[in-house]
């Protein structure tokens, strides 16, 4: 009684800590193609729903990281890299903030951590209690970089990512406003997004959001398939509020697109005049694919059947994707990025689409702190990945090469904590290790140990909970333990927030006769500061060793002569060394 008490005292304040931050973007901009700059104006409407009063406000100009100087072109000379220090001034981004006021009152940006120009503060001419809702206007001028990074410009392609004032998150820790660095990417706050773009009039664009006013271009850019589905009424979009940036019409060989979206934490857009157009629609969802000439691996709905496919998957593991379309679009640099409703991927190979679109829920959905908890999208998001393929028949072999670059490092001592914060690893390469591949693997085990269908539960539990909401990582372990209604410490703990390794060995297997019966005595070793339950498999028969001790004697009677006596025999555990998993059965006299 009195713990089911205290359980629930623990759940209502858990849930009365929780708050989300409500902001409300309108954004006017015009990209003028002749020197590649964008000139904008936003309104940003700004409530405080958490129990603090604000003195500052503070907000990323994340373009700013790809120039010289900043936080991650410094970082980055620490690896001999130079792509951002020596771009020149035609090459290199920038985001200037022009004006900006709170209210009528014009405020003072402060670049705290100059020369890196990445986070902006503004100190408010007012405190802003709980509950109360201020207003921001700004004006600034931005450009993207030659050199690609999550953005860029190539001619007139242009893929703006992270390309205005977005505000920082405010949360239980407080201001999240660590510079953009190499290693570690977003978080963002949830909210409207109300924008209006003014582009040359052959521009074809892709955006998060629908476009509610103005031609995209996709009608006149489709290769074939279906008719574009704009689901211009998918919001009930309030009419537009004009910021005075764009109040004249449209110049000659200009249009204006004006897109809408809601329950967002970021907004990304690509324009390129040289798009095709291939759409389709999963459900309710409108897809939209842009690709470029000459992609033979995109069109003939490929990019299109891949994008589908991924989506039933994900909305059939954790709950559907809640928002009207998902744009795939190929994108200047290689690789891929995620952003809600928009996934820009360097190709169109199905591994990737998969891993971005896993992303829509794995971050756009359940919104982590991408620096701080890189594991928690990237990490599942591999996860969820290699999953698709399994459920596609791929054999779990294809696991075999994560499990062994993660057993060499272990084996070198070279882990570090998956919890750590991007930026703390060692290197790009521990870095991708620990938030890529080793989760991967760790939430592999967690689904083998919990079994499939309380895994599956788990995530269920997590949508309904914490969809389009702020998400750490007592989050899922609260999802997974609600699902399989035990206490998950020893598990996340262990892997997650130290380096133990694991190593089980059969010191042993011995086998002899008894009359009719043989008797197995099975000596199995553990090495290492970490422990699973492990299988253990004579022959055709398998069970689970729940023994925490480092050296337990299996004793089993069985009516054949054993032959051989396996550990984990699925390759599912970090176990470091695996060469000593398995062995023949000596025969010793009976007795
Ligand atoms: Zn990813």
């Amino acid at each position: 009684m009195k713990i089911a008490l205290l359980a629930l005292l623990f759940a209502a304040q858990a849930d009365t800590a929780y708050f989300q931050q409500d902001i409300a973007y309108r954004i006017e901009a015009t990209l003028d193609e002749g020197t590649d700059v964008l000139t904008a104006r936003a309104r940003l409407d700004y409530t405080n729903n958490s129990p603090d009063t604000l003195d500052s406000l503070y907000f990323h100009l994340e373009l700013n990281a790809f120039r010289p100087n900043s936080a991650w072109a410094r970082r980055e000379l620490e690896y001999g890299e130079r792509r951002f220090q020596d771009l020149g001034p035609d090459d290199h981004a920038f985001e200037r903030i022009t004006a900006i006021r709170v209210g009528d009152t014009p405020v003072r940006p402060e670049y705290r951590g100059a020369p890196d120009s990445t986070v902006v503060a503004i100190a408010l001419p007012q405190p802003l209690p709980p509950g109360a809702r201020t207003t921001v206007m700004i004006d600034w001028q931005t450009r993207l970089a030659t050199e690609p990074r999550r953005q860029g410009r190539r001619g007139r392609h242009h893929d703006f990512a992270q390309w205005y004032p977005r505000i920082a998150v405010y949360d239980h820790t407080g201001w999240a406003t660590r510079p953009l660095l190499p290693q570690g990417e977003f978080y963002g706050e949830y909210g409207t997004f109300d924008v209006t773009l003014d582009v040359a009039a052959d521009q074809v664009i892709g955006a998060t959001g629908v476009p509610v006013e103005g031609d995209p271009g996709w009608a006149a850019a489709r290769a074939g398939g279906p008719e574009p589905w704009l689901k211009r009424d998918a919001y009930d979009a309030p009419a537009p509020q004009p910021l005075g940036l764009l109040d004249d019409a449209p110049a000659e060989g200009r249009k204006r697109v004006r897109w809408y979206a809601e329950d967002v934490h970021h907004f990304a857009w690509t324009a390129n005049p040289d798009y095709i157009y291939e759409g389709g629609r999963i459900g309710d969802v409108a897809v939209h694919v842009l690709y470029q000439p000459g992609d033979t691996a995109w069109d003939d709905g490929v990019a299109v059947e891949h994008t589908k496919n991924a989506i039933a998957f994900f909305s059939d593991l954790f709950g559907p994707y809640p928002w009207p379309q998902i744009t795939n679009v190929h994108r200047i640099e290689p690789g891929g990025t995620e952003f809600p409703m928009m996934i820009m991927d360097g190709s169109a190979s199905e591994g990737l689409i998969v891993h971005e679109i896993a992303h829509q829920w794995v971050h756009g959905i359940f919104g982590n702190n991408e620096w701080r908890e890189g594991w928690l999208d990237e990490g599942f998001g591999s996860f969820l990945t290699n999953w698709y393929f399994e459920a596609k028949g791929v054999p779990p072999s294809m696991w075999d090469s994560s499990l062994e670059g993660i057993r060499r490092m272990e084996r070198a001592g070279q882990s570090q904590p998956i919890a750590l914060e991007s930026a703390e690893f060692r290197d790009p390469r521990t870095y991708s290790a620990m938030t890529y591949t080793k989760p991967s693997l760790v939430f592999r085990m967690l689904r083998d140990y919990l079994g499939e269908d309380t895994f599956r539960r788990a995530l269920k539990v997590f949508y309904e909970r914490k969809a389009l909401q702020h998400v750490t990582e007592q989050d899922l372990r609260a999802a997974f333990e609600t699902a399989a209604g035990e206490d998950l410490d020893w598990f996340f703990d262990q892997w997650i927030h130290t380096t133990a390794t694991l190593d089980y060995r059969i010191e042993s297997a011995r086998a002899r006769q008894e009359g009719s019966e043989w008797v197995a005595t099975i000596e199995v070793a553990r090495e290492g500061d970490a422990w699973m339950p492990v299988t253990l498999q004579v022959d055709g028969s398998a069970r689970r060793l729940d023994s925490r001790e480092p050296r337990q004697v299996v004793t089993l009677r069985l009516t054949e002569r054993p032959t051989q006596a396996v550990l984990d025999p699925d390759n599912i555990l970090l176990d470091i060394q695996i060469d000593n998993n398995r062995a023949a059965f000596e025969v010793t006299g009976s007795r």
